[in-house]
């Protein structure tokens, strides 16, 4: 398998391990983000995802390299957390603009050469939160709950053209994000989580790669939860 795999924020924690796994079985992997640094035999694209022109730039960089996109994940996302009264109309603007709007925008512009294509995978990382919601976290919940009405949308539009559009839930994985969590908040979570322990990032990337394989060509519209069993019941 050769693909064509966008991976957006691939630089660092979740999406790096996925541009890696993706590398690893051979795909052709383009990696946006603001800031640069993707992985090793990765095409490196700059591109904020909330900026329309900046992403339309980037679909052209990683189709003129390595064909249009046959395989989408979006994974870039951003916090900004604090209680309900204390969010700022920028805080709450942020994080949907980056996570559910920039979703919009990079799943919109890949289905372009998909439906010509007449096959496509288009996959997106919510979270647990997005399900069970999360105190001090309203405007990234929602963010990560609309993902699972767009993806479903999508699924019913694009669904007789081949193209399959999926969710990613995972619980609390290793990374930058979640570093910033004090020891007793981290404790705490564990002590939730029926497996006990956070995600590795590569966990999470095992079910993406699932997703955008040949086994996986008959799910679409589906939420995978990757949690430790932190979500159980949604
Ligand atoms: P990190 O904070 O480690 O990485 C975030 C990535 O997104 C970086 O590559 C960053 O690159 C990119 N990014 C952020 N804003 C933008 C933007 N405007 N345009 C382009 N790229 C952007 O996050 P994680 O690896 O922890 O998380 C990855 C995804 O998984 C996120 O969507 C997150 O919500 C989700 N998730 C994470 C969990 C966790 O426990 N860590 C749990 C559940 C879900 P750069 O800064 O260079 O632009």
């Amino acid at each position: 398998m050769s693909r064509s795999v966008l991976v957006t924020g691939g630089n660092r924690g979740i999406g790096r391990a996925i541009a890696e796994a993706f590398l690893a079985q051979g795909d052709k992997v383009a990696v946006t983000t603001r800031n640069g640094g993707a992985p090793e035999g990765a095409l490196d694209v700059r591109c904020d995802i909330t900026d329309p022109d900046a992403v339309e730039a980037a679909f052209a960089q990683v189709e003129e390299a390595h064909g249009p996109v046959e395989v989408l994940v979006a994974n870039a996302g951003v916090t900004k957390d604090t209680l309900l009264l204390r969010m700022s109309e920028d805080d709450w603007n942020t994080v949907i603009e980056t996570n559910l709007t920039g979703t919009f925008r990079v799943a919109k512009r890949a289905s372009k050469g998909m439906l010509r294509q007449r096959k496509g995978r288009l996959i997106f990382i919510s979270s647990v939160v997005g399900l069970l919601g999360s105190a001090g976290q309203v405007n990234y919940a929602a963010s990560k709950a609309g993902l699972v009405g767009m993806a479903r949308s999508l699924a019913r539009e694009l669904g007789s053209r081949s193209i399959t559009a999926n969710v990613v839930a995972p619980g609390f994985v290793e990374t930058d994000m979640t570093a910033v969590l004090t020891d007793d908040q981290q404790a705490k979570i564990k002590d939730q989580v029926p497996l006990g322990r956070y995600a590795s990032p590569d966990e999470i990337a095992a079910a993406v790669t699932w997703l955008a394989g040949d086994g996986a060509a008959y799910v679409t519209g589906a939420v995978i939860p990757v949690d430790g069993g932190l979500g159980m019941g949604h």
